[in-house]
């Protein structure tokens, strides 16, 4: 069903399913979709590991004490600036969390440069309300965008690179994915391999737990026994793939990479906050619930700030 044939039949059918975002038209602010789950990050304990997704492709994770969040967006818009405002797709969702609510990340994630991933305006206020205390993680060839804001340390790293930061150890996965901000710059799916912009996926490891942030990535078989032993977390995107397959996956090849690399849970993201892909928002997780029985790893979240703590 093409995007405006659901808005109108979400129209007509005046609900929403439990997963589903109702709304009717292109909303306004007053009617942004509120999550109707709230994490409660702050009673997470310092020996267990949680996941939240808050939207998009911002994900809360605490491994044993070390709070790591994703590529945060947590603006109404993401794009550049110009005289009218910010240009670029407006959320219809709001964040599960605010600023406010957020516990200080020690670490934050940064994926690849496009503008849902790596927001300007959120990381300056992160960086202005912890000056100087969280970390930065970004791609290789990405660190320019970030590193005058106020970060206690910035590591940029390329594939298969690794660091280890508070006590999680960190390792850059390859992925499939343009990784320019703006259409002439140069990025590493042109040909561009030491001078354009690059994408990761991660790999996070502490204390025996593994936990793979997936980035944005067409499917590839590079997740593929990343590990010797299984993962235990993939948090993989699953949206947006609709004329865009060539850097986006779709859920069953989303569930396919997380089978792939063994993974027990599965958590998905990069869908239900911003109007990318030309399939309905609700269509990801539709595909999802359909594809999950078919394959290994079992979906612990299927909404926004629903909360998993790994057993
Ligand atoms: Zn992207
Ligand atoms: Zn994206």
């Amino acid at each position: 069903m093409k995007r405006r044939e659901f808005l109108s039949s979400a129209l007509l059918a005046g609900a929403a399913s439990a997963v589903s975002v109702p709304f009717a038209t292109r909303p306004a602010q007053a009617n942004l979709y509120t999550p109707r789950y709230t994490p409660d990050p702050h009673q997470w304990r310092d020996d267990e590991v949680y996941v939240t997704w808050i939207g998009h492709a911002t994900v809360l994770i605490k491994m044993f004490g070390t709070v790591i969040l994703t590529d945060p967006v947590l603006g109404m818009k993401v794009g550049p600036d110009s005289l009218f405002g910010t240009i670029g797709p407006q959320r219809f969702s709001r964040p599960a969390l605010d600023l406010d609510s957020l516990p200080k990340p020690d670490i934050v994630l940064l994926s690849h440069a496009h503008m849902d991933h790596t927001d300007l305006p959120t990381l300056q206020a992160i960086t202005q309300r912890w000056p100087g205390q969280v970390r930065v993680v970004s791609a290789w060839n990405n660190t320019d965008l970030v590193g005058e804001m106020m970060w206690k340390s910035v590591t940029e790293l390329d594939w298969k690179q690794k660091e280890v930061l508070d006590d999680v150890q960190i390792i850059a996965q390859e992925v499939v994915h343009n990784g320019w901000r703006y259409p002439w710059e140069r990025d590493r799916l042109g040909g561009y391999v030491s001078s354009g912009r690059s994408c990761n996926a991660y790999i996070l490891r502490s204390k025996g737990a593994t936990v793979v942030f997936g980035g944005d990535t067409a499917y590839t078989p590079a997740f593929s026994n990343i590990d010797q032993r299984e993962v235990d977390v993939a948090i993989m995107p699953i949206g947006a793939y609709e004329g865009f397959n060539d850097v986006h996956c779709n859920p069953v090849e989303a569930l396919t990479m997380a089978d792939e690399m063994n993974a027990r849970y599965f958590v998905p993201m990069h869908c239900l906050t911003f109007f990318l892909g030309d399939e309905d928002v609700n269509e990801p997780m539709r595909q999802l619930r359909s594809a999950r029985s078919c394959h290994n790893t079992e979906v612990v979240i299927s909404n926004l700030g629903q909360e998993f703590m790994l057993i």
